[in-house]
């Protein structure tokens, strides 16, 4: 990335540094015009029911193809995207793209098909992202029970009674909630009681735990989700012993490159599209 940047601090920078800086500079200069460039799309990863082998619905995950730079990770361009301002108009475009896709795959695959989306901390607070989930279901897109809103433990630090009565609202809407990469955050237990939530996603870490022979706090934490009556999704499920594992558990759900990664609309349409063998009682259409 040879391009000068022109002030005398940069000289000091590692050559390292100054490449990751440029690239930085560049990635946010771009996110001004990701949207509009429609540089930015989503793929879509199976959720599978753990006792019957269905596709029980799919998660919206953000990509972004980027002219000289290629595929840009979710978890590089998000925090730049947060710094820069540009997080709310990518995320209520996120909740509507991934909404208008659900309802058409209810029509084309199963009615009863579900749709997980990541909500970021910042765009939980911000009342533009209300007001697009009061659009969604005042514009009938969709029946907002199909839909799931996955939150970190993060959301949790801070105003816990604005937090509470947020999540209290979006229920009200109709939305599902739930808490992803769980066992990961500044959780506490205390919050599990007093927050309003349908699931937990656990963390991959703990479904890597069972190929090490280490089940013990991945058991914990199955058995605080039946006892809180909570659905469990597990995460990044990659190898036999790990499904096997889970099979014989309380979850109800998992994902994971075992069974595919996220895919693109096509891939999806073309693997559980009109002739899913994986629906073999749907007679409606
Ligand atoms: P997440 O919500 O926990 O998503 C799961 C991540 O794990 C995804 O990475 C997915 O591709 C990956 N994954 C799934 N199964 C496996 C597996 O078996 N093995 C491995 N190694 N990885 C697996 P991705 O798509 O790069 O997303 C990373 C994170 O970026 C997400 O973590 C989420 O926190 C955030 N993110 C993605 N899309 C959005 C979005 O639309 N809005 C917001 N606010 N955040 C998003
Ligand atoms: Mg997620
Ligand atoms: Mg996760
Ligand atoms: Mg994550």
């Amino acid at each position: 990335a040879g391009k000068s940047i022109g002030t005398g601090t940069i000289q000091y920078l590692t050559h390292e540094m100054d490449e990751q800086f440029t690239r930085k500079l560049q990635l946010e200069r771009s996110l001004f015009t990701a949207l509009e460039d429609q540089a930015l799309h989503l793929v879509y990863q199976p959720i599978i029911n753990l006792k019957t082998k269905h596709v029980d619905g799919f998660e919206a995950l953000l990509r972004w193809n980027h002219t000289a730079l290629g595929s840009i990770p979710p978890d590089e361009f998000i925090p730049l995207a947060e710094e820069a301002a540009l997080i709310t108009p990518i995320n209520n475009w996120v909740v509507i793209e991934a909404c208008e896709r659900l309802a058409l795959w209810q029509k084309q695959i199963a009615p009863d098909l579900t749709m997980a989306i990541n909500i970021s901390p910042h765009q939980f607070q911000s009342d533009s992202f209300v007001r697009t989930l009061q659009h969604v279901v005042s514009q009938k897109k969709i029946d907002p029970r199909f839909v799931t809103l996955e939150l970190t433990e993060n959301i949790a630090i801070l105003q816990t009674q604005r937090t509470i009565e947020r999540m209290q609202l979006i229920q009200a809407l109709g939305f599902r909630l739930s808490i992803d990469d769980f066992g990961t955050g500044y959780s506490s237990l205390q919050y599990l009681r007093a927050f309003p939530i349908d699931e937990l996603k656990i963390d991959k870490v703990f479904i890597d735990g069972i190929d090490l022979g280490e089940n013990g706090l991945l058991d914990s934490i199955i058995q605080l989700g039946q006892n809180l009556k909570l659905n469990l999704v597990a995460e990044g499920v990659e190898t036999t012993t790990a499904l096997s594992y889970l099979e014989a558990t309380a979850c109800q759900q998992m994902q994971g490159f075992i069974f595919s990664e996220p895919l693109s609309v096509e891939e999806v349409e073309l693997r559980f599209g009109s002739s899913n063998p994986e629906e073999p009682d749907n007679k409606d259409n």
